[in-house]
């Protein structure tokens, strides 16, 4: 098939970032939403918001079994392809990394990915061929039924994980990584999510024009049909948590329809009838938190209002607990003084927010639980050789209002950048050095400090001094704030009085608001509530969600800590691993199809490094074979080596290319023949689609 040339950024006339932008406006408005960068390297999809017909169909995906990226068009196929066949050949992991910022299509592609990957792993049986050995056909069962488990994976975290946003209908408030378990010969064996840091503040204060997350949305709409009516819920604009954002529906979106593909992937990944329903019960008693108001009640602390007796009634029945006992419970907290406890009453205010973490926390432990029975249910059926690991997690966040939140998320960017660059850029002067061709360094952007900043222990970093401060018997926002001043003396740091700071990330600059960041690091939930939920609740389910820690005199590790943890846990993963590029870009901010705004494409194209990850592929060698694939594949183009050759692979690999009249421009290295220009591939490749 021809080749299109316009579809690898590395042949550009010019290099600019201007240049980049409108190479993609063209290809977009052809509906050609994927182009790479150096082929088969670095994919790059603008998001359509529509679909585009026969982009996805099965057709399709066939045109890209056992191909090369440069035979088809650029596509997510393509790239998924790539990374199967080299987990086959090489039996080394590989990963996929999805970035882009929210909205941009993440989501969407890693989506096709699995269902690449998971349509051509373990070939299907032969046709005519009949099965006698009854171990092979269950073998084959368990492998299509751990597939199917992957795929509905998704709609379960879904249903629990995404939520309408400004930016994204359906958009993943948590990041995930889905990793795809191999047997030596490639058929899939098991699969393995781990989810990061889901934004649980959003059970309780999503912001205005936005919701929640799906599955409270769709377990009303099973209510009003009569499904689940045991829950007694109402419709959305009667619960608190759902009222005050004011927005209740999603375009193109029915939750009763959703609620049932939500309950299907439940069944499929094996939940019980009764796990479904302890579920959904912590679903509903959530609701009803949030309908439970405080009043002042003087000395005293606080009473519940009585408008909130219905609610609290139902919060009682849903977690299966004495009413008295959770009313208690909501309004004092348990202090120690001395080594004896008291029970102190809690003002309103402050019940409020005991309530709210009340909330967040069973949410949050289902969520946590939800993955650990979905990796349960795909937990590997044989030995595992190797994996396929595919990234998708939130992109760069820049907010008016940026907390805690997003000083994690932005600070995940900052490793996944470093990670790329390393992967990418050193890893491509690695090759040519090793293969002992010239080579000129590029200078690149390097983001060491501003992770440093963020993560290091010594010199103290901000997430250290976040910790120190969070477990300091008096610390406030305020003596945080004049800690991170003293200490972070770095140019990537600004302090902006007591109240705010200021980050320099590779992809902009950030403004952080102090305000609650000692108490969101902390995450606990006060000791009445932990120990009514261990004791008190009679349901056994959401008893498990509440495991009795070992007695231990050291503190809860915070939400950094494990939030740096696990980061430095997937980078280490993913360094591992071959890894494979996935860079989303959102053509404009109201979701339109057709509408490609230049300025804001031209800043996802400076921060995801484009121009310069160009430039990188550009002033070495654009294609590189190595010489054994080279040879096998243009040997029909000269006489003086069909069909085996002379005995000297590198002799004959420029014996093909003299025959087609290319005499500079390529470089023989050790194992590999570098063509400097693309051109050249394509005119190999042309020649060669004539000789066919
Ligand atoms: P992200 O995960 O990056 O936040 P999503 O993958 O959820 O973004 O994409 C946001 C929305 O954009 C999707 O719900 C879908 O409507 C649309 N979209 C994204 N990618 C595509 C695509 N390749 N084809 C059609 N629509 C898409
Ligand atoms: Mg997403």
């Amino acid at each position: 098939m021809p080749i299109d040339h316009s579809s690898d950024l590395v042949l550009l006339k010019s290099i600019s970032e201007d240049s980049i932008v409108d190479a993609l406006e063209s290809r977009y408005k052809k509906d050609q939403i994927y182009s790479y960068i150096g082929t088969g390297q670095v994919l790059l999809a603008v998001n359509p918001f529509k679909l585009i017909s026969n982009l996805y169909t099965p057709a399709t995906l066939n045109k890209y079994k056992n191909k090369r990226p440069y035979e088809n068009p650029p596509h997510v196929y393509a790239l998924a392809e790539k990374a199967y066949k080299e987990l086959k050949e090489t039996h080394k992991p590989q990963c996929v990394l999805v970035s882009g910022e929210s909205g941009a299509g993440k989501t969407e592609n890693a989506k096709k990915i699995m269902e690449y990957i998971t349509n051509v792993a373990v070939p299907p049986p032969l046709p005519g061929n009949k099965r006698k050995n009854k171990d092979k056909t269950q073998k084959d069962d368990a492998a299509a039924s751990i597939k199917d488990k992957i795929l509905r994976s998704n709609v379960l975290l879904e249903a629990f994980g995404n939520a309408k946003t400004l930016r994204n209908d359906n958009s993943s408030r948590f990041g995930k990584l889905m990793e795809i378990l191999f047997d030596y010969g490639g058929g899939i064996v098991g699969g393995k999510v781990t989810s990061y840091l889901l934004e649980k503040i959003r059970v309780t204060q999503a912001k205005e024009g936005e919701r929640t997350f799906h599955i409270f949305y769709q377990l009303c709409a099973a209510c009003a049909r009569g499904e689940y009516e045991e829950l007694g819920l109402g419709t959305p604009d009667c619960y608190n948590y759902l009222l005050r954002t004011g927005e209740f529906k999603v375009n193109r979106m029915n939750d009763l329809n959703e609620f049932h593909a939500t309950e299907q992937s439940m069944d499929a990944v094996g939940f019980t009838t009764e796990e479904k329903g302890s579920l959904f019960k912590v679903c509903a008693a959530i609701l009803n938190l949030g309908n439970v108001f405080f009043v002042d009640a003087g000395s005293e602390g606080s009473d519940i209002h009585p408008d909130s007796n219905e609610a609290v009634a139902w919060v009682a029945f849903h977690l299966c607990m004495d009413e008295g006992i959770l009313r208690h419970n909501l309004t004092h907290r348990q202090i120690d003084v001395n080594g004896e406890e008291f029970q102190k009453p809690l003002l309103p205010d402050d019940a409020t927010r005991a309530r709210d973490a009340l909330a967040m926390s069973l949410y949050a432990n289902a969520f946590s639980d939800i993955v650990t029975k979905l990796n349960k249910s795909m937990a590997s059926t044989g030995a595992a050789s190797s994996r396929i690991g595919i990234l998708d997690i939130y992109g760069f966040e820049i907010f008016e209002e940026n907390s805690m939140e997003q000083l994690h998320i932005n600070y995940c960017n900052e490793k996944l950048q470093q990670l790329f660059i390393e992967l990418t850029l050193r890893a491509e002067q690695e090759q040519y050095a090793k293969e002992g061709i010239k080579w000129e360094p590029v200078q690149y952007f390097d983001n060491e400090p501003v992770v440093k900043l963020i993560e290091s222990k010594r010199p103290i970093g901000l997430l250290t001094l976040l910790d120190e401060e969070s477990i300091m018997p008096r610390a406030t926002d305020d003596t945080f704030a004049a800690k991170c001043e003293k200490h972070l003396k770095n140019n990537h740091f600004l302090p902006l009085g007591r109240t705010h700071f200021q980050i320099k990330h590779y992809a902009g600059d950030v403004v952080y608001a102090n305000a609650g960041m000692l108490e969101k690091n902390k995450d606990q939930l006060n000791k009445n509530l932990t120990a009514m939920l261990q004791t008190d609740v009679q349901n056994d389910y959401i008893k498990s969600l509440y495991p009795r820690a070992e007695k231990s005199f050291k503190k809860p590790p915070t939400v950094s800590t494990q939030f740096k943890k696990q980061m430095n846990d997937l980078m280490d993963n993913l360094g591992q691993c071959n890894a494979h590029y996935v860079r989303t870009l959102k053509p404009n901010d109201s979701k339109r199809a057709g509408v490609y705004e230049s300025d804001m494409v031209k800043n996802q194209v400076t921060y995801l490094g484009l121009k310069e990850n160009v430039i990188v592929r550009r002033a070495g060698y654009a294609v590189r074979q190595n010489y054994d694939e080279f040879f096998q594949r243009y040997r029909l183009l000269s006489e003086d080596v069909w069909p085996f050759g002379t005995g000297d692979v590198v002799a004959d690999c420029e014996t093909i290319l003299r025959s087609i009249g290319i005499t500079s421009g390529y470089e023989r290295g050790q194992t590999m023949i570098f063509l400097r220009e693309p051109t050249t591939l394509f005119a190999l490749e042309d020649a060669r689609d004539d000789r066919l």
